[in-house]
């Protein structure tokens, strides 16, 4: 039988208007939220992604700023900025979009951002708190994860989880989380044996890999609910069919365009797993949405309110 299709769009529709909610009434008190993003240079991938957080913000009314140093500014330069906004008191999170340019210290700016302002959930103080289960910001593509299981009403307390993938900003946050939720969690990467074996034992498998279409059936237990972080630009005619032979309708964009978008997850997979995340739109919405969530709850958090741990 086809997997249920969890719709990412549909839930991060969902999320926006409860943060617009939220916004409205925090800028009816006097405290409206505010972004501010760090853009340095022109990394043409990056000005898509920081004009899409910005649109974002305009619409679900939180306070946006964009600050666009040039490529050549110094790792003092960046400082200097980061440090002008951890001090405004109207920015409630800064976001320093990567990759930095390489002359750059990039860990080092990550380090200067506040951590009550650190709205990727980056900085070690917000990693140290999802560890230890304290009130923090987590970092956005994994917070948007936990809402599809959560929005969707996947069970995740006593199941085994299988997390491929040990990267800071997915792999390794969306595993606490999902220990955190008392899922029993096996962290694979690229050293792991017989990888399709350990992926087999999950109930819920989450791809964060980087590779085109690498989980295939043989790696997914019938009716597991698989999660497929991966966003890979396919470009190559014997690829492509690989993953997508005899779908008009991608068969159509590739012509097209030349090229299609792919997850981690082999679309095959679809036919074998109980529910999935599809490729565009499923946890690539969450992360802006979560974004947005984050800048709220950030607000919250240095206003003092009352926010529950997540
Ligand atoms: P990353 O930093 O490159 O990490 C990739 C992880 O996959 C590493 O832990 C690596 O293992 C593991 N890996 C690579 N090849 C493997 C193999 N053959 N077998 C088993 N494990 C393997 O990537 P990332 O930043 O986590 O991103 C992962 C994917 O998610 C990318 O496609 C990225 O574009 C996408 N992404 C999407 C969103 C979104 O909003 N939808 C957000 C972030 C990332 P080692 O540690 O051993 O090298």
């Amino acid at each position: 039988m086809a997997a249920v299709i969890l719709d990412g769009t549909k839930i991060a529709a969902e999320i926006r208007g409860e943060v617009a909610a939220e916004v409205k009434a925090m800028t009816a008190a006097g405290a409206r939220p505010g972004l501010a993003v760090v853009l340095v240079g022109h990394n043409p991938a990056s000005e898509v992604y920081v004009r899409g957080k910005v649109k974002a913000c305009e619409e679900v009314g939180i306070y946006s700023e964009q600050h666009t140093p040039p490529e050549t500014a110094s790792t003092r330069e960046l400082l200097a900025l980061v440090e002008e906004l951890n001090r405004r008191e109207e920015i409630d999170g800064i976001l320093v979009q990567l990759p930095l340019p390489s002359h750059v210290d990039s860990k080092k700016v990550l380090l200067a951002v506040d951590p009550a302002k650190d709205v990727d959930g980056f900085h070690p103080m917000n990693v140290g708190f999802l560890a230890t289960q304290r009130p923090g910001l987590v970092p956005c593509t994994p917070a948007g994860i936990m809402e599809i299981l959560r929005r969707s009403k996947v069970a995740v307390a006593g199941q085994e989880a299988v997390v491929v993938g040990r990267s800071d900003i997915v792999g390794k946050p969306v595993a606490m989380l999902l220990t955190n939720a008392n899922a029993t969690v096996t962290i694979c990467h690229s050293k792991t044996r017989d990888l399709a074996g350990v992926c087999r034992r999950g109930d819920i498998v989450v791809a964060a890999i980087g590779r085109a279409g690498m989980i295939t059936r043989d790696f997914v237990k019938p009716g597991a609910t698989v999660i497929d972080v991966g966003m890979n630009k396919v470009t190559d005619g014997a690829e492509f069919r690989r993953l997508f032979a005899g779908n008009a309708k991608r068969e159509e964009t590739f012509r097209s365009k030349g090229s299609t978008l792919v997850g981690d997850v082999h679309p095959e997979v679809a036919e074998a797993a109980g529910a999935i995340t599809p490729v565009p739109g499923g946890v690539g919405p969450l992360t802006i949405a979560m974004l947005m969530a984050n800048t709220v709850r950030a607000a919250k958090l240095r206003r003092g309110a009352l926010v529950p741990a997540s």
